[in-house]
């Protein structure tokens, strides 16, 4: 995950612990995404892509990797910078997801709080952004990629419709 801010070095990052296998179906399972990653590991290599070119192929246009709020110091995956929307796709490893998040077998007590303070992380991510007016959307690497451009664009368009909405007393 090279373009992964701060929160994990490069090579912890670009590699999956020993032990974890991504889940079925995910992104980063499927033969070709595998092939892009090792074609292209230093940058943009995530298995996010196949969200990002799902988004792009319904017409959406939107800011790769980018902070959404200047004065946040947080980058999201996606950035729609009119409608106000951000959206993080999460490793489920790196994330915790709670389907498919196994700490592994050999440094517990590195892996355990590591996973809990990315979690953290986001939360607080969310929270500031939101703060900022901003509407944050987050998917797990599980998630189809159609599934996950779908609901990104009924958020766009469900915000950029409140955009042209009369301003009125509610
Ligand atoms: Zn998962």
């Amino acid at each position: 995950m090279p373009k992964r801010r701060a929160r994990t070095s490069q090579t912890a990052a670009s590699r999956n612990p020993v032990g974890y296998e991504p889940p079925e179906g995910s992104w980063s399972s499927s033969a070709a995404n595998r092939k892009t990653m090792q074609a292209n590991r230093s940058r943009d290599t995530r298995p996010e892509l196949a969200v990002r070119s799902a988004v792009f192929a319904m017409g959406l246009r939107y800011r790769v990797g980018t902070r959404p709020v200047r004065a946040v110091p947080r980058s999201a995956d996606l950035v729609f910078t009119r409608a106000r929307v951000a959206v993080f796709l999460d490793g489920c490893f790196w994330h915790g997801c709670p389907e498919h998040f196994h700490l592994p077998a050999t440094n517990t007590d590195y892996w355990g709080p590591k996973i809990a303070a990315n979690a953290a992380r986001d939360g607080e991510t969310d929270r500031l952004l939101a703060a900022e007016g901003w509407l944050v959307l987050r998917f797990w690497e599980h998630t189809l990629a159609v599934e996950a451009a779908t609901e990104i664009r009924g958020a766009v368009r469900a915000r950029l419709a409140g955009l042209h909405r009369p301003a009125g007393p509610s």
